[in-house]
């Protein structure tokens, strides 16, 4: 018997003691639970390694919730509940259109909070439940690997680094160097210039229209740099 490990709730809160509190009620309700007081921290560790769902104070230092949960939803699917002090602030979010699952105001009851993680997460379903249908482009970490319909990529390891840099932000405009650094945290050896990697996404671009004629799904982003569009 392996037991699943228990679904990780991440808690974005500046104020200490209520993301205590609600990291105490979401163990006692069985999830594991992370805390983040600071919204730009909270992004990148939740970019890579993205939790069941997270509560997002909307008054944050760093980077306010609405940014975070637009940033965390250009992502993917996230499962996001907005927390706010203001009452009439659910309005302006809902016309802001964040793209949260649920909103809750302070103060609320933490078994409210638990509630409303609980349907948020059934709504959202399993994890694993979802993509049945073989994705046209998806990443094989274990074997370093990128699928296209299925079929391994012929790709080099810097090649490799970079297409799944983009592919695990879709939509994300990338700076060059910003690539080259997810490229080489990926495991790449390269020491290159801002040149290089455009000869690489060169190339890249080559193999995929070889596998995935017409698709052309990595754009260039003039004096930026490449997105990758699904
Ligand atoms: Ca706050």
């Amino acid at each position: 018997m392996n037991p699943s490990p228990p679904l990780r709730i991440a808690i974005v809160e500046d104020e200490p003691e209520l993301a205590d509190l609600v990291a105490d009620y979401a163990r006692a309700a069985g999830y594991a639970a992370q805390v983040f007081h600071d919204g730009a921290q909270a992004l990148d560790a939740l970019r890579r390694d993205p939790p069941a769902l997270a509560v997002l104070d909307v008054m944050l230092p760093g980077l306010d919730g609405l940014a975070l949960c637009r940033a965390l939803r250009a992502d993917g699917d996230l499962p996001v509940i907005m927390v706010t002090a203001r009452v009439e602030e659910i309005d302006r979010l809902l016309g802001l259109e964040a793209g949260a699952d649920d909103y809750l105001c302070k103060p609320f009851s933490p078994r409210e909070l638990m509630a409303r993680i609980r349907a948020v997460l059934r709504r959202a379903g399993p994890p694993s439940s979802a993509a049945p249908a073989v994705p046209v482009l998806a990443i094989d970490a274990a074997a370093h690997a990128i699928l296209a319909n299925g079929k391994p990529l012929d790709l080099t390891p810097t090649e490799y680094g970079i297409l799944a840099a983009l592919l695990r932000r879709p939509r994300q405009v990338f700076s060059r160097a910003r690539l080259l650094d997810l490229a080489r945290e990926g495991g790449a050896h390269l020491d290159a210039s801002d040149r290089t990697i455009d000869s690489h996404v060169k190339n890249l671009r080559r193999k995929l229209d070889g596998a995935l004629p017409g698709l052309e799904p990595i754009r260039s982003i003039y004096g930026v740099g490449y997105r990758f569009d699904p």
